[in-house]
């Protein structure tokens, strides 16, 4: 099969993964969490993040993002994320039906990162006939591929907070946004003021799952109680949590994402001598997002080559994974290369 690069979710299980998997397979456990799995797998992200928060695994990233906003905002509330971002564009209202209502006002900014200038507008408290703002919504790494540093998400916090809002990260590719920048977990994460995050799984070679966390432990109450109304309360969670504990122990959840960046970086790099390529963002997590000549993206498909062209119909999306192999990058570049100069 010609490796591809639709979405870094279309990849497989990474060995680490499968390894704790089958290790978790075996006899009985206790359902819902009570098993000895579980606690293991959340010690190990609290130990990732150099804190004592409470964790909870719930099966997607959607579901986290909402039931995260759903903790943080009312029905009368209002959520400021950017116009790309997934709550906005990609969970078909999840936010919005499990907060019962809490509006997303978005804001559209270069390369999907907002400022705190940005925000300012949004932060104003109107009158009874508007939602209030009660939650800054990021995304890290973000849709375009971008990083928020620890000095940008600082001053985000910073703006949010002073204005009475809670943030929240959608940590969907937070491993690629921790191997780009070489930082602590932590630094890009509660030390930066960030109160409650999802750190993601999936997208990073595990079966599926998501890690929510609470630093701010106030902000937690009776989650326990909406993960399982949403039917997020994996009845085997040991088969959630035990991956975690494989891909966590040696770091082998960073080697991964610095593999998938690497391959992005190798990709954006020959992209960058091809004429008319034009880059949408700078390429810093394990996306390379760029506008290529109509010409050149029907060789690619006719070459089996498989990517999303999502903004317009030059705009191509090629997404790097753990297991996006250096060969496969280095024949896609040679084709992008040799359909350049064709054309
Ligand atoms: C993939 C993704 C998610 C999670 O999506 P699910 O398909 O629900 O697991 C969340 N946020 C971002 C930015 C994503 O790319």
């Amino acid at each position: 099969m010609t490796p591809q690069f639709l979405s870094d979710n279309n990849a497989g299980i990474c060995p680490e993964a499968f390894a704790a998997l089958t290790a978790a397979n075996t006899g009985h456990a206790i359902g819902y969490g009570d098993d000895e799995w579980t606690p293991r797998a959340a010690d190990a992200v609290r130990r990732v993040f150099d804190c004592d928060a409470p964790v909870y695994f719930v099966f997607s990233g959607t579901s986290a993002n909402a039931l995260a906003l759903a903790q943080l905002a009312r029905s009368t509330d209002a959520v400021i994320a950017h116009d790309f971002s997934h709550v906005n564009v990609d969970e078909c209202g999840a936010p919005e039906f499990y907060s019962g209502g809490a509006k997303l006002l978005t804001l559209d900014t270069p390369h999907a990162k907002l400022t705190p200038a940005s925000l300012a507008p949004r932060l104003v408290v109107h009158g009874v006939h508007a939602s209030r703002p009660r939650v800054l919504a990021l995304t890290q790494a973000t849709e375009l591929g971008t990083v928020y540093t620890p000095d940008e998400l600082c001053a985000l916090c910073a703006a949010a907070h002073a204005a009475g809002l809670r943030v929240y990260v959608d940590g969907s590719r937070f491993a690629n946004a921790v191997a780009h920048l070489d930082c602590a977990p932590a630094d890009i994460a509660h030390r930066a003021g960030v109160d409650v995050m999802t750190f993601g799984g999936t997208k990073n070679g595990l079966p599926s799952g998501e890690a929510l966390i609470f630093f701010d432990a106030s902000l937690a109450d009776e989650f326990e109680r909406r993960r399982k109304q949403a039917g997020q309360l994996a009845s085997k969670m040991r088969f959630i949590a035990a991956p975690w504990t494989g891909v966590l122990a040696d770091g082998a959840w960073l080697r991964h994402a610095a593999h998938a960046n690497a391959m992005a970086q190798k990709l954006a790099a020959a992209l960058a001598d091809v004429p008319g390529a034009q880059f949408m963002a700078p390429t810093e997590a394990n996306g390379v997002f760029v506008h290529l000549p109509k010409p050149v993206i029907a060789g690619l498909k006719e070459r089996g080559w498989q990517f999303y062209v999502f903004v317009g119909d030059t705009g191509c999306r090629f997404m790097c994974a753990w297991d996006t192999p250096a060969d496969a990058v280095d024949r896609l570049c040679a084709d992008v290369v040799a359909l350049a100069r064709a054309a």
